[in-house]
């Protein structure tokens, strides 16, 4: 059994959906799953239609670009107008209009009732276009297989039971070829839950560690894995092997080529993941694995909208351990990840993902305790494996407001 990944510019046009059918032809001889997420920018456009919805403003011309974005994908796909797939773009509106209309007490609720057509559509042309090609492909609602608790926005797995219920569906041991939707699935009670923004890189996780995969592969618009984003730093180099550790490492600090969640599933289970690129499917990618390096060439982490919040006592006391403590507990209660930390003697300072709706909350609570300082706009960078050259190359005229070195990082908060 294995796995494959197509995220949204993977099967944004007719173009690209062709694609993915020549990669999918050139399958070995074993059973492959394919996950997809929603095509092009679908899922930013359902959320700008909540939006657009929830602060009473015209809504209906985007549903309108929405649906004539997947018919125009249709017309170039399928040669004849009365194909059925036209009556299934019709009922998903209708579904997505009666879902849109609904009442809701709770807006996170909404949203996974409205956002996940993005892959509704997607998985239904797609499964459509493969066995109008010839390509028998059987189609799995992946709500009826990955199953969460009720945490609207940001299911979390109930693994037992996504595993009990894939290998009730699945047959592993079946040469064929399965399509299911990424990011979505349900709770016990049946309602539609979505797994966090990015999210398909984690469903194909949790298919594979669920099936005891062979192998994982994320077909993406670069050729693997990347030391630097492009657009960022000239000279990039690909990794052509690096391990589950410095590859989770990597997502926490920014690098956004796979979602965080992704790695730790397919570890436990060593389960490789490959990551390649579908405009050139022949070219080797990045091989994620158990494997071990000594040191690897720096990798550079860009990690924008971050936040720097300092927390100064009030009282001519020092930031010792019940101050932490007192602080931690908040940054747990709340849910909130820290990005970097440091302490001095009177003030404790944290880098957190701005904007954060919790952290204003947080910063209420603590307001009684400590004098607090803010700085937004900030921009923070990793240098993984770092030496002094290049330390030193990527501080020249920055505005830094924190930096941070260990062993082999090098940390700076940056003004932008
Ligand atoms: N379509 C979802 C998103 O854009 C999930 C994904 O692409 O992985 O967030
Ligand atoms: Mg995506």
């Amino acid at each position: 059994m294995k796995i494959f990944k197509f995220g949204g510019a993977s099967i944004c046009d007719a173009q690209a959906v062709r694609n993915l059918l020549s990669i999918l032809q050139n399958k070995e001889n074993s059973a492959l799953l394919t996950v997809i997420s929603a095509m092009g920018k679908c899922t930013n456009a359902l959320e700008h239609i909540l939006t657009l919805k929830n602060s009473n403003q015209k809504y209906a011309p985007s549903i309108d670009r929405f649906q004539k974005y997947h018919w125009n994908i249709c017309k170039e796909l399928f040669d004849s107008d009365d194909h059925q797939i036209f009556q299934d773009l019709d009922q998903l509106l209708q579904d997505l209009l009666q879902n849109l209309n609904r009442e809701y007490v709770n807006q996170d609720k909404m949203y996974d009732q409205v956002v996940p057509f993005g892959e509704l559509y997607s998985t239904t042309i797609v499964h459509s276009f493969l066995n109008h090609s010839g390509l028998v492909c059987e189609y799995l609602d992946a709500r009826a297989l990955i199953i969460t608790d009720s945490t609207y926005k940001e299911g979390k797995v109930r693994w037992d039971v996504t595993k009990k219920t894939i290998n009730k569906r699945i047959d592993k041991l079946k040469s064929g070829y399965y399509l299911t939707q990424g990011f979505i699935g349900s709770d016990q009670y049946g309602n539609t839950l979505t797994l966090g923004r990015e999210g398909s890189d984690f469903s194909a996780a949790i298919f594979a560690s669920c099936l005891d995969a062979k192998l994982v592969t994320i077909w993406k618009d670069v050729s693997g894995i990347l030391n630097a984003d492009p657009e960022r730093w000239e000279q990039t180099k690909k990794y052509d092997n690096i391990s589950y550790g410095e590859a989770s490492e990597m997502t926490y600090y920014g690098a956004t080529v796979i979602h965080p969640k992704t790695i730790r599933p397919l570890a436990v289970k060593k389960i490789p993941l490959l990551v390649k690129s579908f405009k050139n499917p022949s070219a080797k990618g990045t091989l994620i694995s158990d494997c071990k390096h000594d040191m690897l060439p720096p990798a550079i982490i860009f990690k924008k909208n971050q936040c720097l919040i300092s927390f100064q006592v009030r009282d001519y006391s020092f930031i010792n351990e019940s101050k932490l403590s007192i602080i931690f507990h908040l940054f747990e209660e709340f849910n909130i990840q820290v990005n970097m930390m440091q302490s001095s003697a009177i003030s404790f300072s944290v880098c957190v993902d701005s904007p954060d709706i919790k952290m204003k909350s947080l910063i209420n609570s603590l307001s009684a305790e400590f004098d607090i300082f803010y700085n937004d706009h900030l921009e923070l960078v990793t240098v993984k494996n770092c030496n002094h050259q290049l330390v030193s190359t990527i501080k020249k005229g920055k505005n830094i407001l924190l930096e941070q070195r260990t062993r082999k990082n090098y940390q700076m908060l940056v003004a932008t």
